[in-house]
């Protein structure tokens, strides 16, 4: 069977329910296509102890403020989740879950969608199916070799795990200091970063990152001295977990070690440890593999793209990825913007 819409958006997360209110705003016939089975996105995977760097006011969807969570100054996953849930009721977004794009094809006029459920046509399509999927692990010598237990960011769950265990968790960013906060009371935690952790001061949460990212793209878009952006400010965000650990000095970094042996890791000058888990908080890279088929991977594998419309091919959006498709628009709060835009250029293609 095969269906035909103005615009499909692939990806029922925040950043696809954010394109799916602005499409309903102008009126647009569309359908949302989500590979998981429940609302939420990637918010429904995270470690039990994540919560949002910014309060649920300065973390909400275009339309409608995220509520108050009794009790948390910051909000936990699951209260996004109920959030993202209740958006997608109240603005009736027209989601098909589950339902997984594998390609998506140039058809004459059309962008065909190849999925695990049929076939889609639109004179428009927008990306917006995030990073958490596919997770990146840095090429460090001997990691075949390593006998104990390695994971991502996105196979950790709690403390308790570890409890008693040699750990290592490799990564200076945010995710890296949350983990390792998490495991310095329990675990014998060895935290390796590339470069000496930087902190952002105690008083700026996610909030100040989002008005950095903007600052910087308006004066790239004005021609001025590029600021820096979120990078100039630090990697880590003092969240309390993280800021009590670094206080009571559980937060020491070590340099990066340079290979895996069968029994643990070892730095350059030869020095080794013992250990029994490495968790890499490496980082992620955009989940494009469905856009293969459009053949529009340039040098390094990244797509060109002017705000969020892609350069060799004008009628794909890509929505949420990073600072590269909108300033912040990996973020609740930042996704809006770019949304609007994306939404607003499919529309002037026409019906
Ligand atoms: P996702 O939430 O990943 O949603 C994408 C959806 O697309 C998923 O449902 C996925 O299953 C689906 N999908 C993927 N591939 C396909 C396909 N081929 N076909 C159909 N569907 C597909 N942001 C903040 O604003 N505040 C924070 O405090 C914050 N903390 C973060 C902490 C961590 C550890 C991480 C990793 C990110 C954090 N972010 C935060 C950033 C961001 O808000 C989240 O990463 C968010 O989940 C991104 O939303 P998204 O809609 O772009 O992607």
């Amino acid at each position: 069977m095969t269906r035909r819409f103005q615009v499909v958006v692939i990806g029922g997360g925040q950043a696809g329910l954010a394109a799916g209110y602005h499409l309903r705003r102008l009126g647009l016939d569309f359908v949302v296509l989500d590979a998981q089975a429940e609302s939420g996105g990637a918010w429904q995977h995270p470690w039990n102890s994540l919560h949002l760097f910014s309060p649920a006011a300065h973390s909400s969807l275009p339309g409608r403020l995220m509520p108050h969570q009794t009790g948390e100054a910051y909000p936990d996953a699951a209260h996004v989740v109920a959030y993202l849930r209740d958006y997608e009721k109240r603005y009736e977004l027209p989601i098909q879950r589950p339902v997984r794009a594998l390609g998506v094809h140039r058809d004459g006029e059309l962008l065909r969608v190849e999925t695990d459920s049929g076939t889609w046509h639109a004179r428009a399509v927008i990306s917006a199916t995030g990073t958490w999927w596919r997770p990146f692990l840095p090429a460090v010598p001997g990691r075949a070799h390593f006998g104990g237990q390695q994971l991502h960011t996105v196979g950790y769950r709690q403390p308790r795990d570890f409890a008693g265990r040699r750990v290592i968790v490799v990564g200076g960013g945010n995710s890296g200091a949350q983990i390792a906060a998490d495991l310095a009371h329990d675990s014998e935690l060895t935290w390796v970063t590339q470069r000496p952790p930087r902190f952002l001061a105690d008083d700026i949460d996610g909030r100040a990152l989002f008005d950095a990212a903007t600052a910087r793209r308006r004066a790239l878009d004005q021609g001025r001295t590029d600021t820096g952006g979120v990078a100039s400010l630090g990697d880590i965000v003092a969240v309390q977990p993280v800021r009590e650990a670094r206080d009571r000095g559980l937060l020491k970094a070590s340099p990066m070690f340079t290979r895996l042996v069968a029994g643990g890791v070892e730095w350059a000058d030869g020095t080794r440890a013992e250990v029994d888990a490495i968790i890499w908080c490496t980082g992620f890279r955009p989940a494009l593999s469905h856009l293969a088929p459009l053949q529009l991977r340039g040098r390094r594998g990244h797509i060109a793209t002017v705000g969020t419309r892609a350069v060799a091919e004008p009628r794909l959006h890509l929505l949420g990825y990073g600072d590269w498709t909108g300033p912040a628009s990996a973020t609740l709060i930042g996704v809006g913007r770019p949304a609007r835009e994306a939404a607003r250029e499919t529309a002037d293609l026409g019906a």
